[in-house]
């Protein structure tokens, strides 16, 4: 069978369950099998697949069928134009979460400084940051670690030598820094912040991701306001808590916020038009 004629067979397939980017999907999966990239394959789509490709492909979209994340099966996913190792220990890296990193970078007004990221899973935030700021020291830190592992690999993949990771329950295993007076100019997290009962959790990709990157108690915001109220202590004097959040949790983070002391809070959109991170 040609290249092109299996593509339209494997996105019909998914199109039959209801995957919402069926062609894209294929094609993606179709180069992961190939060892090529998606202008090879419109290039050369009248190629007849060779046998052992068409079958491993077959294998892809059975498990696509079933739902599993194309980044699971792929391995991989791209964040901010940098090609990031996923696996099933960490939540795959969405487009919505760049709006974070934007936000940080703008905050990164000196030179050099040290930003944390809080649950860092891929290490996507953190390396994103680092690539785009060289002098500044980036730490990442996860609780799981599988995570940690997995981010380090990333940089190390990466060629970024500005970051690193580490094993913590949030803030736990900082004191030392805090008590050294080290202090951090950004800290950043995109924490859980979904609640248990969403029905947003039995859609798509989230079924197949960890739910202790996903679920929050306090109806998703345990863990945001667990982040507000003790940034303080590791956070410069005139640093920045930058936190990702759901897009209905932003007059409650802001709130908090305010609460704690924090000034000049605001809320900002994503690019699809929701407060998605908000600032102080
Ligand atoms: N934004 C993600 C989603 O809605 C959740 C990310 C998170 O919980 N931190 O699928």
């Amino acid at each position: 069978m040609t290249l092109d004629a299996l593509l339209k067979q494997a996105a019909q397939r998914l199109q039959a369950v209801g995957s919402s980017s069926p062609r894209i999907d294929a094609e993606v999966l179709l180069c992961h099998v190939l060892g090529r990239d998606r202008t090879w394959l419109y290039t050369w789509g009248d190629k007849i697949c060779p046998l052992w490709e068409h079958a491993r492909f077959d294998a892809l979209i059975a498990a696509r069928v079933q739902g599993a994340p194309v980044a699971y099966l792929t391995g991989e996913r791209e964040f901010w134009g940098l090609r990031l190792a996923t696996s099933p220990d960490t939540l795959i890296p969405r487009p919505d979460t760049e709006t974070l990193v934007e936000l940080a970078l703008g905050r990164a007004t000196l030179p050099s400084g040290r930003l944390l990221d809080l649950g860092t899973g891929t290490g996507a935030i953190a390396l994103a940051f680092a690539s785009e700021q060289p002098l500044w020291q980036v730490l990442g830190v996860d609780l799981r670690l599988e995570a940690v592992a997995l981010a380090t690999r990333n940089a190390q993949a990466l060629g970024i030598a500005n970051a690193a990771f580490l094993q913590s329950d949030w803030f736990a295993a900082l004191e030392n820094y805090a008590e050294a007076g080290m202090h951090f100019d950004i800290i950043v997290s995109n924490p859980p912040y979904i609640s248990a009962d969403d029905p947003h959790l039995t859609e798509g990709d989230v079924r197949f991701e960890p739910r202790s990157a996903l679920v929050a108690d306090a109806c998703g915001m345990a863990d945001l306001l667990h982040l507000v109220n003790s940034a303080q202590r590791y956070l410069a004097a005139s640093g920045w808590l930058l936190l990702e959040h759901g897009f209905k949790q932003a007059e409650m983070v802001r709130e908090a916020l305010n609460c704690a002391g924090y000034q000049n809070v605001e809320s900002v959109r994503d690019l699809g038009g929701h407060e998605r991170v908000t600032l102080g």
